[in-house]
């Protein structure tokens, strides 16, 4: 493993030192034939050579190798650089170290959100990873009728699976929630139906860009907002109902939470109103706990997907990267009529799952019925580690650590749920809270994100570095430790 190597993650040829231009050097040695003018910019060949061994393609390390002498030669030509000031090599590297940083691959959450949305939310359980990796390294049998060698239906297996966890007739997936809410809108509104009723405290913003009035807009329905913002009557949804009501509509508010003077109707009462008035009743629950999160320290109770059917819903939706610790999809569980008709539904061959998700899928919802303990599930597993315990952990890593130049303290602090759930959840947790002499909380934030392998992501917090235990994962506190050895050596490095 390379750590802090201004190389990583590529090599050059021989030993870095001999190309001093890769560091941040300006006399390097790539530049002693220059002569004059453009002359002085070595050729991409020339470049090319010597970044060797290199994680890119190499026609990718020529492109970015390319690139990065136009833009040289453009600075020279209009004057703005001397062309013997230019570290070709330098800027060359650098490219490349950026370029190569976009592709994907681990990075040690440090962060204390346990469902970054920016690191791929829910981490997978090995099970999962090792049967996407059984089923996806050679045929399978996604389509396929086992009886009969014939096309089957894929799928099946894992919607049973899913439907005995929701406790509902049936349930099917697609790519991911918004998708899995936007099917099932284009399925209930139709003809002369199209009326979607939702209170005006569920018009919600989900991260960026996912909009529930635009997505109902989008999907062919009639938004009918009743209630306001912090107060909502079963009354209120019962007044809206005619002739053009397709849908009941409840969603989540997922990532915020009202208090004082609010109301809203149970879910028993609006399924009696969706009852009496024979309109469907659907919940986008976003996260979907399939477990309890009773046993989680500072997570208020979480509404699953089970005790909406028990109290009945006649569709729920959610998200199979949310609480659920799975990949990215949408779990849609219901009244079998309905889940059958979204799948016949031709707009569901747009967003089906593909062999890597389904597979996923599969591991995950067994890890759930096996032994009704998902702590096997990374996400519960982080979610109900105990306080004593992250703080053992944060001890063995600060006494792997060499003395030197930093200042490393183990802290309380708190954890959050993030991806957009449980917004009251603050978890006490316990983190490094790491300081350099000298050096801005942001500095030492970016050397650890491009200085180690895997890239560490920290929390800065009132201009400390924090690196919350929470979300490092099992079997990961050895790499923080060398992450954290390589950052002393920067440190001592760049001081002497
Ligand atoms: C997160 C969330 C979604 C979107 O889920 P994705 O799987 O990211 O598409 C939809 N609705 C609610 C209520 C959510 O919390």
């Amino acid at each position: 493993m390379i750590l802090f190597s201004s190389a990583t993650p590529f090599r050059m040829n021989g030993h870095p030192a001999e190309y001093p231009g890769f560091m941040t050097d300006s006399s390097n040695s790539a530049m002693t034939d220059f002569h004059g003018g453009r002359r002085h910019i070595p050729s991409v060949d020339r470049l090319a050579g010597m970044v060797d061994h290199c994680a890119l393609p190499r026609p990718v390390v020529i492109r970015l190798i390319r690139e990065e002498l136009s833009r040289i030669r453009d600075a020279v030509d209009s004057g703005s650089v001397a062309p013997e000031s230019v570290d070709a090599a330098g800027r060359a590297g650098e490219a490349i170290r950026r370029f190569s940083r976009l592709r994907l691959g681990r990075v040690l959450n440090g962060t204390g959100v346990l469902l970054h949305t920016n690191l791929g939310r829910a981490p997978l359980p090995a099970a999962a990873a090792d049967h996407i990796h059984a089923v996806a390294s050679g045929y399978c049998n996604v389509e396929l009728d086992p009886e009969t060698g014939k096309r089957g239906r894929r799928g099946v297996y894992v919607e049973a699976l899913l439907a005995q966890l929701c406790e509902a007739e049936d349930a099917t997936v697609v790519n991911n929630c918004a998708a899995a809410l936007v099917l099932s809108l284009r399925h209930f509104c139709s003809g002369d139906a199209r009326e979607v009723i939702i209170s005006r405290s569920e018009l919600i913003q989900i991260g960026g860009g996912f909009r529930i009035p635009e997505i109902l807009e989008t999907s062919g329905a009639v938004l009918r907002e009743v209630g306001t913002t912090n107060h909502t009557t079963v009354n209120d949804y019962r007044a809206a109902v005619s002739n053009h009501t397709a849908l009941i509509l409840k969603v989540h508010q997922s990532n915020f939470f009202m208090s004082g003077f609010v109301k809203s109707p149970s879910l028993r009462e609006l399924s009696e109103l969706s009852r009496h008035q024979s309109v469907p009743l659907m919940l986008d629950l976003g996260s979907g706990a399939i477990t309890s999160t009773e046993n989680w320290p500072g997570v208020p109770p979480e509404p699953g997907p089970a005790s909406a059917m028990r109290e009945g819903a006649d569709l729920v939706c959610f998200s199979g990267d949310k609480l659920f610790g799975g990949p990215q999809a949408g779990i849609i569980a219901g009244k079998a009529e309905v889940v059958a008709a979204l799948r016949r539904n031709p707009f569901f061959r747009c967003l089906r799952c593909d062999k890597l998700i389904l597979s996923g899928l599969e591991a995950c919802a067994e890890k759930y019925l096996e032994n009704g303990s998902p702590e096997s599930l990374p996400v519960s597993a982080m979610a109900s580690a105990s306080c004593e315990d992250l703080e053992r952990r944060a001890k063995t890593v600060l006494a792997g650590i060499r003395p030197g130049k930093m200042d490393i303290a183990v802290i309380q602090c708190t954890a959050t749920m993030g991806g957009g759930t449980l917004p009251r959840a603050a978890m006490p947790s316990v983190a490094l809270e790491i300081g350099v002499p000298g050096w801005s909380a942001e500095k030492v934030h970016r050397a650890l994100l491009h200085g180690c392998s895997p890239p560490l992501l920290t929390r800065i917090d009132r201009d400390r570095i924090l690196i919350d235990l929470r979300t490092i994962l099992d079997g990961q506190d050895s790499l923080l430790t060398a992450c954290l050895n390589q950052l002393a050596t920067s440190i001592t490095r760049t001081e002497s």
